[in-house]
């Protein structure tokens, strides 16, 4: 099969790797892709937003499946292009990626359809926003941009004023563009948060093995928020019981409710949840694979990717049964000094060679590029450095072994994932 994967990221290594795995993979291409992933495939300079000349591509290279892994092109409607050129495509339409793409949609949805979520109002308008806020009087409270914002559209106020600076930046000030027309007000939930990536064909849902994400830049969960500095799997606060509770309250009302909208999902549906003392409530859906939890998820993934993939888009998913490894996963994100605000790009990386590394580890590239055999810098995040052994903190020990043979000038990392709430 000739397989064309869409997107530049880790995740999008991580799944490169796996689906070649796959004995049906015949011939795999990336676009745009990166310096790692260029190794590993065909890489072609087409940008992820650019419909026409994927489709394009796919038609003249004969792709027997599309495969839509950033949340962008999604919203924009990729995988419905890629079907209205008979192109069989992996990930939601567009109509269902809203669920991502409007945090109003997906709360009015969970409103609708009795799933748990934190307790919420939308807002158009700045001075309805504010006005609430000082009636209601309570903080923590949560301010959300309503479209998508790279993971920075969520503002934790710990007071009412606060609150009103950041509906004032979002809805006045357009910090984050269009995105911020319209607002949601939620309240401050706690507990630990846990990442449930699921298969879904529109009718029948499997999630995968859990993980748990560490988006704060620094140690003990200091610094701003940041795309992802690392991940674990399975996350420990993820019980069976939980799992159950989350199956019958939350994975199969939220495909049923989407069905029931005319919307059905097909592909990889992400659950941002968190445990709260009154039980799993969600946080945020995502309308793709997690980055970077696909990087700790897809390595313990034994069953073949391309027939999950198929059996999704063809509706049977149902029939197949989706192995997962028993042990654990380990990720530890390299990133660019100061990520995640200014960083330089284009510094030489060292011990990069994989023959050299760690036996159980597993480099994936995220902002890399190639150039006459050496690979530099070209992003915030820079790699993203996994291992799998039978137990997490075996996991752990080789991903940070296998961190300390590479090196880069300004390079940071986190020196305490899987150890934080
Ligand atoms: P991303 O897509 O990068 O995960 P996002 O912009 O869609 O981020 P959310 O996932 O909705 O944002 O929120 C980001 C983080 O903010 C959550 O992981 C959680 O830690 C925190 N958060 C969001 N909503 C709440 C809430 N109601 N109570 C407490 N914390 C919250």
């Amino acid at each position: 099969m000739n397989i064309l994967m869409i997107g530049s990221g880790g995740r999008e290594h991580a799944l490169i790797k796996k689906l070649l795995e796959s004995p049906k993979c015949t011939k795999l291409y990336c676009a745009p892709g990166n310096g790692g992933i260029s190794r590993d495939a065909e890489t072609v300079n087409i940008g992820v937003m650019d419909k026409e000349a994927l489709v394009a591509f796919a038609k003249e290279k004969n792709i027997d499946l599309a495969f839509v892994a950033p949340d962008d092109p999604l919203a924009a409607g990729l995988v419905d292009a890629f079907q209205a050129a008979g192109i069989r495509a992996f990930g939601p339409n567009a109509n269902a990626a809203v669920i991502e793409a409007s945090k109003v949609f997906s709360k009015d949805l969970m409103k609708k359809y009795g799933i748990p979520t934190a307790k919420y109002e939308t807002f158009d308008n700045a001075e309805n926003a504010i006005e609430y806020l000082k009636a209601e009087n309570t903080a923590p409270i949560v301010v959300k941009a309503d479209g998508l914002a790279l993971g920075k559209g969520v503002i934790i106020a710990q007071t009412v004023d606060e609150a009103v600076d950041a509906v004032k930046s979002i809805m006045e000030d357009k910090q984050f563009g269009e995105s911020g027309n319209r607002i949601v007000i939620e309240e401050f939930l706690t507990g630990p948060e846990v990442s449930v990536l699921a298969f879904t064909d529109g009718k029948c849902v499997k999630p995968m093995v859990s993980s748990k994400d560490h988006k704060r830049a620094y140690d003990n969960d200091e610094g701003l928020n940041t795309g992802g500095m690392g991940t674990i799997s399975p996350n420990p606060y993820y019980t069976d019981e939980i799992a159950k509770e989350c199956m019958d309250t939350i994975f199969i009302p939220t495909i049923n409710a989407m069905v029931a909208e005319g919307r059905p999902f097909k592909g990889c549906l992400y659950f941002g949840l968190m445990i709260t003392p009154n039980g799993p409530k969600v946080i945020e859906y995502n309308a793709r694979f997690g980055d970077p939890e696909a990087q700790v998820v897809l390595p313990r993934l034994k069953t073949d990717l391309v027939d999950i993939c198929e059996a999704v888009i063809d509706e049977k998913l149902a029939d197949l049964d989706i192995e997962w490894d028993n042990g654990a996963a380990a990720c530890v994100v390299m990133a660019s000094g100061g990520y995640p605000v200014a960083y330089k790009k284009g510094i030489e990386m060292f011990g990069m060679d994989e023959n050299g590394q760690v036996e159980g580890a597993t480099v994936y590239h995220a902002g890399t590029k190639y150039e006459n055999g050496k690979f530099y810098t070209n992003g915030g995040r820079v790699l993203g450095v996994t291992a799998t052994a039978p137990t997490l903190d075996e996991a752990l020990a080789k991903a940070y072994a296998a961190v300390d043979k590479i090196s880069f000038e300004g390079m940071h990392f986190r020196h305490d994932i899987g150890k934080t709430k």
